[in-house]
């Protein structure tokens, strides 16, 4: 592990905080040292107050903040002198210790200083830097750990054994570390935690830890334990019906919606295939921090009644051993090893899944290495339990208890480049939708960069290409409960006597046949949606109120619209409910070139001002108006209808 100081980086950050920043960054950015909000740091300044006087504050990392991206206001100025002081009491509750630091934070609208600020505080230096290094806890976690520990740091750390994080774990080492310390004493190993650096300049105490970390490496090395190799492990192909079905029963056990993404990279597969799986899997995570996210143990294979059973046995035999009664979470695991998924993680958000799969391509090396050290020792259950029923962690849950409407779910939306299927994307994700766009506009890969969203190339009349498309909604996102069959053509006008076959066969292609291609690929998917499938089906106005020239348009509309009403009929039994909008008067998008327009007005003898508004209310339909009813179709107001039509057309005379 080398060191990442650049003075030119470096003089880029001014201010006081300046080197504190930078420093805090170049850690964040490697992630076997800090993993979604798995370490802190912190500066100790002498400042003057209103009054002139001088104040020691301590700027620790507040919560919310991520090292790599952190700010000088991502860092919460406590009073130093108070909160090193609170180490002092005999006892603390951790609500309390959350209380003090809050109330002694200097700046209104600071974000909530890190749970181990008085571990930082009570550090004498001015600069102190924490992470949750991968290789310190592949060492620690292994046969005599604590001895190896000792063994490789000797005087330059203190050695302290594990402590739930907390007020306990601060006062214990305000206690120890002057005892132990040294003038040799560089940093602190929290066993089965991580590892603390310090020192009065921020580089040298950034490269403090870097050296530290070092030294478990070379450690690691030095016993053949550092880079575990895996029998090669060749990936069977996806099959995403079974991948869906597993979510399917994840979020049942649940209670509620869970996406799932599956890597059947060549690591998760090695270790899903690992002869030893069931043992060295089933002990615990690298750190108990991780348990939050990931639940206490991976599920083995595919069975969620087994796990569920586990789950409430362990819950039962540690929740006796609690201060304070607790209430049971779901029984439903977050992750999954199997052997021809490879990892399967679950969660309420893309995001949270990505840090699962994060957190345990991290777990999986730890493992290894400490396999190779003699044997995977983690924490006994009760500690991991304690962490997971802490109740700080009862209190963020319950805070995250109001969850957008489609938390969990999954939304598909053809032609979603431009015009009413982007603003289908864009409803759906704002009501907290993962989100599948499908386009053969290269743009829609592209469309919006975020974890919640996937866009795939796709020539929709293509039924070999619809189904690479499906697996890769699957793949990232666990199935597909939502569809929006929006992608459609206006070829240009014509009276029937000389309508072009050609323009008349791309029409039925495209506007009917795909749909029928893309409905039939995610029926299966539908029928698994936790919730119950909705197929929202963008139709025309032209389908109850054809006008003159556009007779392949209307005649595919009218298909597109039968072929709802038919899969209505037919899927209400598995679920799956189908409703179509009729818009008119959109012209925000792709169909509607100025010449379409022009051409169309003159059908009607109009200009294209009297054209775009040519309905009852005289009022122009954007593709928004459309998409937020596609959106409120599949949500709780459309729960007891199917085969609807709803027009959002500004009202059509010749339908009232
Ligand atoms: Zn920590």
């Amino acid at each position: 592990m080398k060191s990442l100081w650049n003075d030119a980086e470096a003089a880029q950050l001014s201010g006081p905080l300046g080197p504190r920043v930078y420093t805090s960054r170049l850690l964040g950015r490697d992630k076997s040292l800090v993993l979604h909000g798995g370490g802190n740091t912190s500066v100790k300044l002498r400042e003057k107050n209103l009054f002139g006087e001088d104040e020691d504050v301590l700027y620790v990392k507040g919560s919310g903040w991520d090292l790599e991206t952190i700010e000088a206001q991502g860092f919460a100025p406590v009073k130093l002198d108070y909160v090193r002081r609170l180490a002092s009491l005999p006892a603390l509750s951790d609500p309390q210790m959350v209380n003090e630091l809050a109330t002694h934070t200097l700046r209104a609208g600071a974000p909530a200083p890190s749970i181990e600020t008085i571990l930082h505080a009570i550090l004498p230096h001015k600069y102190v830097d924490h992470t949750h290094a991968d290789a310190v806890l592949s060492v620690s976690n292994s046969p005599d750990g604590e001895k190896r520990i000792r063994d490789i740091y000797g005087e330059r750390a203190v050695v302290i054994p594990y402590l739930m994080a907390g007020f306990d774990l601060a006062a214990y080492c305000a206690r120890e570390f002057p005892k132990q310390a040294t003038r040799g004493t560089v940093g602190m190993v929290l066993l089965s935690h991580g590892v603390f650096s310090f020192a009065g300049d921020a580089r040298e105490s950034y490269e403090l830890m870097i050296e530290l970390v070092s030294l478990a490496e070379k450690y690691l090395a030095a016993q053949k334990a550092w880079s575990i190799g895996l029998p090669p492990s060749p990936a069977p192909a996806f099959k995403r019906e079974e991948a869906a079905k597993l979510r399917h029963e994840v979020s049942r056990a649940a209670g509620f919606p869970l996406l799932c993404l599956c890597n059947d990279s060549p690591r998760f597969l090695g270790f899903a295939r690992h002869p030893q799986v069931g043992r060295i899997s089933q002990r615990g995570p690298a750190t108990p921090d991780h348990v939050i996210r990931t639940k206490p143990l991976p599920m083995l294979g595919r069975d969620v009644a087994a796990f569920g059973k586990a789950y409430r046995d362990y819950f039962e035999t540690n929740a006796k051993h609690a201060k304070e009664p607790k209430t049971i979470l779901d029984p439903a695991p977050r992750m999954a090893l199997d052997p021809e998924l490879g990892l399967a993680a679950f969660g309420r958000s893309a995001k949270d899944t990505r840090i699962v799969e994060d957190l345990y391509e991290h777990t999986v090396e730890v493992i290894l290495r400490a396999e190779a050290l003699g044997g995977w020792q983690a924490l006994e259950a009760k500690h991991i339990f304690d962490i997971e029923y802490w109740d700080l962690e009862q209190a963020k849950l319950k805070k995250g208890g109001s969850a957008p409407a489609f938390a969990g779910e999954v939304a598909l939306v053809t032609g979603a480049a431009s015009g009413i299927g982007k603003a289908c994307a864009e409803a759906f994700l704002k009501r907290g939708a993962a989100v599948v766009g499908l386009d053969r506009n290269p743009a829609i890969e592209t469309l919006f960069k975020r974890p919640d969203y996937l866009g795939v190339v796709c020539d929709l009349t293509s039924a070999a290409a619809i189904s690479v498309a499906m697996d890769a909604a699957v793949k990232r996102f666990g199935g597909v409960d939502m569809l929006v069959l929006n992608a459609g053509i206006f070829p240009s006008s014509a009276p029937v006597q000389s309508i072009a076959s050609d323009a008349w066969r791309s029409a039925m292609t495209v506007n009917v046949e795909a749909s029928l291609l893309v409905m039939q690929a995610a029926h299966p998917l539908l029928k698994l949606a936790p919730r119950g499938g909705r197929v929202v089906v963008i139709g025309s106005r032209n389908v109850p109120a054809p006008g003159p020239g556009a007779a392949a348009y209307s005649a595919s509309k009218a298909a597109l619209n039968q072929l709802a009403r038919v899969a209505a009929l037919e899927w209400a039994k598995d679920g799956i409910r189908i409703n179509t909008i009729h818009p008119d008067s959109v012209y925000d998008t792709a169909l509607w070139t100025e010449e379409v327009l022009a051409s169309r007005a003159k059908a009607y003898s109009m200009t294209v001002e009297q054209y775009k508004k040519r309905n009852l209310l005289k009022t122009e339909v954007a593709s928004k108006d459309v998409a937020e009813m596609a959106a409120e179709m599949c949500g709780a107001l459309f729960a007891k209808t199917t085969a609807a039509q709803v027009p959002v057309d500004g009202g059509t005379e010749k339908l009232v």
